[in-house]
């Protein structure tokens, strides 16, 4: 029996318009409209079925945590129309599939990555949006950029004219109890704030999403444990797995 008679089509359908609908009521609890928040699927481990039956219901956002998983699916996903974003680590040896496959790397937090990025970039004559990856949680396992660290980095960024810097991604402090989580999307709010009286956002050609956002930038941040917490933070882009694909299977 093929992979594809296994995925259960409806139940992920359901369970997208109930985020959909949760995301836009928390979107309007924060004084914005349902279309300010944009619902990515965060697609780690799921069958190219599953990501097509999430696309075809509307939800053509993707996130991908690996590169190899991007290579994989790719063909499968090609003839559905879909936006894919990277949202793991991104090692050099893996810059030119990764760059093949995605319009927007979420999780730039390395200069020397970035700068291989610009180099193959100039190499293909192609740019890519970017958002800065910032660790607001301060939790030692977690990538990204300290907070403190985030108008140096986007500075020696600058430099680098094909990367077009988008938003800030970060990933909420893992715990069960929403008052500890919060500050972390707080903090993230605060560094965008902190990058656009330095001058960022806005610039870099074409225009990003019109939803608001201060200085274009986007917030990358809420999962499915607390995406409601993190819009009613200003969360303009939320990222959802287990919500809408059900649990992984536990490495
Ligand atoms: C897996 C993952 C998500 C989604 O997690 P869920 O809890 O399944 O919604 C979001 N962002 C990143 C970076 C992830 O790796």
């Amino acid at each position: 029996m093929s992979e594809a008679a296994a995925i259960d089509t409806a139940g992920i359908c359901d369970r997208l318009d109930d985020v959909a609908r949760r995301a836009g009521n928390a979107a309007e609890r924060s004084g914005r409209r349902p279309g300010d928040v944009r619902v990515m699927l965060a697609t780690k481990t799921q069958p190219a079925e599953a990501i097509i039956a999430a696309v075809q219901h509307g939800f053509a956002l993707i996130g991908e945590n690996r590169v190899q998983e991007l290579v994989a699916k790719a063909a499968d996903l090609e003839p559905y129309s879909h936006e894919a974003h990277l949202i793991g680590p991104l090692q050099s040896n893996k810059v030119n599939h990764a760059l093949r496959h995605v319009s927007c790397i979420q999780s730039i937090d390395r200069l020397d990555i970035a700068e291989k990025i610009q180099r193959r970039l100039d190499v293909i004559d192609q740019t890519v949006d970017y958002y800065i990856q910032v660790n607001t949680s301060g939790e030692e396992s977690k990538f990204g950029i300290d907070p403190a660290q985030a108008i140096e980095f986007a500075r020696s960024l600058a430099p680098l004219d094909r990367l077009r810097l988008r938003g800030l991604m970060t990933i909420g402090l893992n715990s069960p109890d929403p008052d500890a989580v919060r500050p972390s999307y707080q903090g993230l709010v605060d560094v965008r704030s902190a990058l656009v009286d330095a001058g960022f956002g806005d610039g870099g050609g074409s225009a990003a999403t019109d939803n608001g956002a201060a200085g274009g930038l986007e917030l990358s941040m809420g999962m499915s444990a607390d995406f409601e917490l993190a819009i009613e933070e200003g969360a303009t882009l939320v990222r959802v797995g287990s919500s809408v694909f059900g649990a992984r299977p536990q490495p």
